[in-house]
C-alpha cells in the first residue's frame, strides 16, 4: 500500500497504474476506520483492481467547531487496519492535509437544490450536503476512478451524490454498500468511539426502532394489507420514547429516490427509507433501514437480536 499525502503523489501513483492498464476504485473516508468502511473496500476490490482509499476530515461539512475538533483521528491505526486487509488492501491510502485540499477558500463549489436534502439531515445541517458534494466532486476528479464506493448508512448522503454524479456527467460508477453493524445491532460509527458505556447501551434505542417499523411493515403484509406510514413511525418512535439519553433529531419516512415523504398509506411491497437521527451523549447518531427491501430488513432483524 502507496501512502500519498499530496495531490501530486496521488496523481503520480494513479497514473503509473492506469498506464498499465489497471482500473482504479475510490473509497472516500474521515478516517478513524472500521469494519464498515473495510466492507467498502472489500467490495471496491470485488470490481477494480486498485482501490484508492482517502482519509480527509473534510471542515466544510462540519456545522460546529467543536464536532470537528471532537472528530476521532487515528492515523496509525488507519493506515494498520488497511495494510491488514492483506489481498484487498488498497493501492494507495490518500490522507491530506487540509491545505492540500483547500490551498485557499474556493470561489467554486456544489449546490445541491431541491427536495433531496429538505429532509432527514439536510434540514438539521444547513450547507452540509453542498460541503459533501463539493469534496465528493474533488476527490472524484483528483482519482478518476471507474467506481466509487459508498455506506448505505449515510443514506441521503447517497442519494445527494447519485445526483451530482448524473447532473455533473461524473464519469464514475457507484456502488452502495449495506450498512455494517455491531454484534447488537447498532450501526458501526466512527463517532461511536466517544461512547462512554452507558451511552453504547442507549444507542441500541436508534437500531431498535428501526426494527419497530420493519415489524410493522411485515404485520401489514401478512395481513395483506397496505401499509400506513404513520403506524410506522409511530412503533418506531415507541422505542425511542421510551429511551432514555437519548433525544431525536429526526425520524423520517421518505421515498428512497427522492428523500421525500410520499403517499400517507402505501403498497405492502413499496420501499420506504425509514432514517433516524439522535444525540446520544455527546455524539449524533444515525442510522436507517429500507422497507420494502428484503436484504435490508433481513440484515437489520438478523443483526438486531430480540432483548
Ligand atoms: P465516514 O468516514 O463516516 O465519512 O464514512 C465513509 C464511508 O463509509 C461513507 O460512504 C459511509 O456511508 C461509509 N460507512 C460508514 N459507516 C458505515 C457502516 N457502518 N456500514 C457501511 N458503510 C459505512
Amino acid at each position: 500500500m502507496e501512502e500519498a499525502n499530496t495531490i501530486a503523489a496521488l496523481r503520480g501513483h494513479v497514473a503509473a497504474r492506469r498506464a498499465s492498464g489497471r482500473s482504479i476504485g475510490l473509497v472516500p473516508t474521515m478516517g478513524a476506520l472500521h469494519e464498515g468502511h473495510l466492507e467498502l473496500v472489500r467490495r471496491c476490490a470485488e470490481h477494480v483492481d486498485d482501490v484508492v482509499v482517502s482519509v480527509f476530515v473534510n471542515p466544510t461539512q462540519f456545522e460546529r467547531a467543536e464536532d470537528l475538533a471532537a472528530y476521532p483521528r487515528d492515523p496509525d491505526h488507519d493506515a494498520s487496519m488497511l495494510r491488514a486487509l492483506g489481498d484487498t488492501a488498497p493501492a494507495v491510502l490518500f490522507a491530506p492535509s487540509v491545505d492540500e485540499i483547500y490551498p485557499a477558500q474556493p470561489r467554486v463549489t456544489v449546490a445541491v437544490q431541491g427536495g433531496l436534502i429538505e429532509g432527514l439531515c439536510g434540514a438539521s445541517r444547513p450547507g452540509h450536503f453542498d460541503a459533501v458534494a463539493t469534496v465528493v466532486t474533488k476527490l472524484v476528479n483528483l482519482v478518476q476512478p471507474s467506481l466509487a464506493v459508498f455506506g448505505r448508512k449515510d443514506r441521503q448522503q447517497l442519494q445527494v451524490i447519485r445526483q451530482v454524479v448524473a447532473d455533473l456527467n461524473l464519469p464514475v460508477g457507484l456502488l452502495g454498500v449495506p450498512t455494517v453493524r455491531e454484534q447488537d445491532g447498532v450501526a458501526m460509527s466512527s463517532r461511536n468511539r466517544r461512547l462512554d458505556a452507558e451511552q453504547r447501551g442507549r444507542a441500541r434505542a436508534l437500531c431498535r426502532s428501526l426494527v419497530a417499523a420493519v415489524d410493522v411493515a411485515h404485520a401489514a403484509r401478512e395481513a395483506g394489507g397496505p401499509i400506513a406510514v404513520a403506524d410506522l413511525r409511530a412503533a418506531a418512535m415507541e422505542v425511542l420514547d421510551a429511551a432514555p439519553g437519548v433525544v431525536v433529531d429526526y425520524l423520517d419516512i421518505v421515498e428512497p429516490d427522492s428523500m421525500q415523504p410520499g403517499e400517507p398509506e402505501v403498497a405492502s411491497d413499496a420501499r420506504l427509507v425509514v432514517a433516524v437521527a439522535a444525540e446520544v451523549g455527546p455524539v449524533r447518531l444515525i442510522d436507517n433501514v429500507e422497507v420494502g427491501d428484503p436484504d435490508d430488513e433481513d440484515a437489520l432483524l438478523r443483526a438486531v437480536a430480540p432483548i
